[in-house]
């Protein structure tokens, strides 16, 4: 059988050989020689070319989250628009548009920058709780996908902005299903007293005026109520709100095209259990099938935020009172969840000293005391010039990312099966001063 095997194919034998090898070093691995690595690249490598802060993220895990939504997904016709507010550089956006990825975009600017990708309007959904009058005409002559309307006093805009250019602008409304995420509670966006969408009891009684007015065409209803949701039971529950009202609407003879249900599907950051994509799947598929209409999906975070690592050097290392402080080079402005949300993000040496384990207080180099990385974390020993990792960085990390203190944005990499290259290179004090007129 062996003999067999490797007499018969060679070509097939090298195949599976490189397939196996892919599979081993899809995503970031750690090893003795290499220490940590993303798809078989030494983290160090990359680093030694590009500096730091950088984040490094892994193609490979990208498309498996992808593929892994996609076929979790195939029992129901679906779309998936990909949430550029978890990320959109335009590296990341091309690799999920050639995956068949639509968009959602959440501000005029991600629009555009879903188109320069190279997503068609009708690829893009718009959503956005403050849409101004010039995003919506834009959004309305684009002739995007549809529109997620916040309020009866948007859709009024929306129609009036139709109705001015000559044409019909496709709507949803986004409903607020008073459903608690169970989630940190400045990402939880579905409770009564959250800011965003109509809630669900006065949506009938809009989609009956609405109907009534030729500048819309109704096409869905859009829920979202949060993110970093980990738990299956509040997203169940708003896709059975919102299924239950596509189809009190079609007994009334107003027939939407789909059901959109938003984003929010957790991942890992700890040892913490999390729904997986094919439990999400399992949960909602069954729910979406019975209403006959197509299923729209907004993952962000589920697809990129494993796929994403943000290196770092010390600076510094100190001591003061019980506490040791690694002084990182980056902090706040290139990873803001920590500051933000108290949010969790496992750190690792990318190359681990030998050595008692210790506790460190991991902070960024900002003038300001929230900026920690991690509290209280047990690390190898660490030296000034070593490099670490903060895992799971991939979403909301460098999308939130800021220049306060005037510092760089950080560069970015993308690393593919056959290679890296710079997908952002890191900004300089000319791009920061590029828009100001000082008068010289
Ligand atoms: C943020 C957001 C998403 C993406 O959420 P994730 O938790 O990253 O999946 C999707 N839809 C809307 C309306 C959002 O605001």
């Amino acid at each position: 059988m062996i003999a067999k095997r490797f007499s018969g194919c060679q070509t097939e034998i090298a195949r599976v050989q490189c397939a196996d090898v892919t599979i081993a070093t899809a995503g970031f691995t750690r090893d003795a020689a290499a220490g940590l690595s993303c798809s078989g690249v030494p983290l160090d490598t990359i680093i030694a070319r590009v500096g730091t802060p950088a984040y490094v993220y892994s193609a490979a895990l990208i498309r498996q989250a992808w593929r892994r939504l996609d076929r979790a997904f195939a029992p129901v016709p679906h779309a998936l628009h990909y949430a550029l507010k978890a990320n959109s550089t335009l590296a990341l956006l091309r690799l999920l548009r050639a995956e068949g990825a639509c968009a959602d975009a959440n501000s005029a600017g991600e629009i555009e920058v879903a188109l320069r990708a190279g997503f068609t309007p009708d690829q893009i959904v718009f959503t956005g709780v403050g849409k101004s009058d010039s995003e919506l005409r834009r959004a309305v002559s684009l002739g995007v996908h549809a529109i997620n309307a916040e309020s009866p006093g948007e859709i009024d805009r929306i129609e009036a902005i139709a109705r001015d250019a000559g044409t019909r602008a496709r709507v949803a409304v986004r409903v607020n299903p008073d459903i608690d995420a169970g989630t940190h509670h400045h990402i939880s966006t579905g409770r009564r007293h959250d800011k965003f969408g109509v809630p669900i009891e006065l949506a009938p009684a809009l989609y009956r005026d609405m109907a009534r007015k030729p500048a819309l065409v109704l096409v869905g209803v859009h829920v979202h109520v949060g993110s970093q949701i980990t738990d299956l039971a509040p997203l169940r529950r708003a896709a059975e709100s919102v299924v239950g009202l596509a189809r009190a609407l079609r007994a009334e003879g107003i027939a939407l095209e789909h059901v959109d249900l938003g984003g929010g599907l957790g991942i890992p950051y700890d040892d913490s259990p999390v729904a997986t994509i094919e439990q999400y799947a399992h949960a909602l598929v069954p729910i979406v099938r019975s209403s006959g209409v197509t299923l729209l999906l907004e993952p962000g975070r589920v697809v990129v935020g494993a796929a994403g690592v943000l290196v770092a050097a010390v600076v510094d290392i100190k001591a003061s009172g019980d506490r040791t402080f690694v002084v990182l080079d980056a902090g706040m402005t290139e990873l803001l969840r920590p500051a933000l949300y108290g949010a969790y993000h496992r750190i690792e040496a990318v190359r681990p000293r030998a050595g008692a384990r210790r506790r460190y207080e991991v902070v960024g180099p900002l003038c300001e005391s929230s900026d920690v990385v991690g509290r209280d974390r047990e690390l190898p020993p660490l030296e000034v010039g070593d490099l670490v990792a903060i895992l799971d960085a991939g979403a909301y990390g460098s999308a939130m990312s800021f220049t306060y203190n005037r510092r760089p944005l950080a560069a970015e990499v993308l690393v593919e099966d056959d290679g890296w290259r710079v997908i952002r290179r890191r900004s300089t004090v000319d791009d920061l001063l590029a828009l100001e007129v000082d008068g010289e």
